[in-house]
């Protein structure tokens, strides 16, 4: 990212809530689950996978992560009423990690039990570096009390992922591995694109070694083709390829019709506010769609 870009980055709070909305609107599925249900639905007519998130973040009071909990059951009872191939990812935090890690395990052990008795999977997701810790420790509660329906995210840019995959590696865990998109220091983060993508397939070599399902989320095509090498002898189900609604859609497409499972994750809510945020900021095209929201700003009558 260049000077210029990250300027752009640092003034995005200041841009107008209203203006991230409407410019993130193709990463959110909508405010409601019937928004979620419907575009899930699209996605499996046109051969593809999900995986629905609740938008929930940065929640504050118990009774805000029981909400989220609630929409989670909400939205698993729609996944299997709906026959939808579809699993759920879910946000410690929004399950009220940072105010009450009891209430949060508490909260998760509902969801993945609800989400076992329907046969779906639960994707941790990995949220920033203070997170790490408890939430694959909260992740190895749940195996070792026998549930096989939950999975965990692993971030390249960490330095420590290595040694976590190491100490993962009793429970051969299905992973879904990504770069990491929260702004961590360089003491405990590579910095740099190369560094970054180095890690990232050490890591999915170690992964696949011990045999465990790799989830491969990048939109990175040097990526998907380093990936796309190392899972060409394997079978379709052992591993996926992953990407977030409206990133690349169509290589997203084109990896699906190739044959590979190709999971889309699908977020929905009205708490759309910081997955915006960083949505926007990893989009190349900032600088241009920031100067079309000015312009649309100041020339009235523009839809
Ligand atoms: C399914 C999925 C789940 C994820 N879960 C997590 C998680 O749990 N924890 C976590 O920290 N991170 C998560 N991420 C985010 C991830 O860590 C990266 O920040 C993000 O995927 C961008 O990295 P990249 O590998 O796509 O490579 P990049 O080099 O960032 O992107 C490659 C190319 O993709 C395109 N692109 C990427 N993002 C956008 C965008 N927003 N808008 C438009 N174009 C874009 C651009 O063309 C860019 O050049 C997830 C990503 C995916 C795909």
């Amino acid at each position: 990212m260049g000077v210029a870009d990250r300027a752009l980055v640092r003034l995005l709070p200041a841009v107008p809530r209203a203006v991230v909305q409407r410019l993130s609107a193709p990463y959110i599925a909508g405010p409601t689950l019937g928004d979620a249900r419907r575009r899930v639905a699209d996605l499996n007519s046109a051969g593809m996978l999900a995986t629905v998130d609740v938008l929930g973040e940065e929640v504050r009071r118990a009774a805000e992560a029981e909400a989220v909990a609630s929409m989670y059951h909400a939205a698993l009872d729609a996944i299997a009423g709906d026959r939808l191939n579809a699993n759920v990812s879910v946000k410690l935090t929004a399950l009220g990690l940072e105010i009450d890690l009891d209430l949060c395990r508490s909260l998760l052990a509902t969801v993945v039990a609800d989400a076992a008795a329907r046969g779906i999977f639960v994707r941790i997701d990995m949220e920033h570096s203070g997170c790490t810790d408890d939430t694959l420790r909260i992740y190895r509660e749940l195996r070792d009390a026998g549930r096989e329906n939950v999975g965990i995210v692993l971030q390249s840019c960490l330095r420590r992922t290595l040694a976590d995959v190491g100490d993962l590696a009793d429970l051969r865990p299905s992973v879904r591995l990504c770069k990491g998109i929260y702004v961590e220091p360089s003491a405990i983060a590579y910095q740099g694109r190369e560094a970054i993508r180095d890690n990232f397939v050490q890591i999915l070599d170690a992964l696949l070694e011990l045999g465990c399902y790799a989830a491969v989320a990048t939109h990175d095509e040097w990526l998907l083709e380093r990936t796309l090498e190392r899972v060409g002898g394997l079978g379709r189900d052992a591993y996926e390829l992953q990407m977030l609604l409206g990133v690349h859609e169509q290589r997203a497409a084109e990896l699906a019709a190739a044959g590979h499972r190709l999971r889309v994750y699908v977020p929905y809510g009205d708490r759309w506010y910081e997955y915006s945020l960083r949505r926007l900021q990893e989009n190349p095209a900032l600088a241009g769609m920031l100067a079309k929201a000015a312009v649309l700003r100041v020339v009235p009558g523009r839809p």
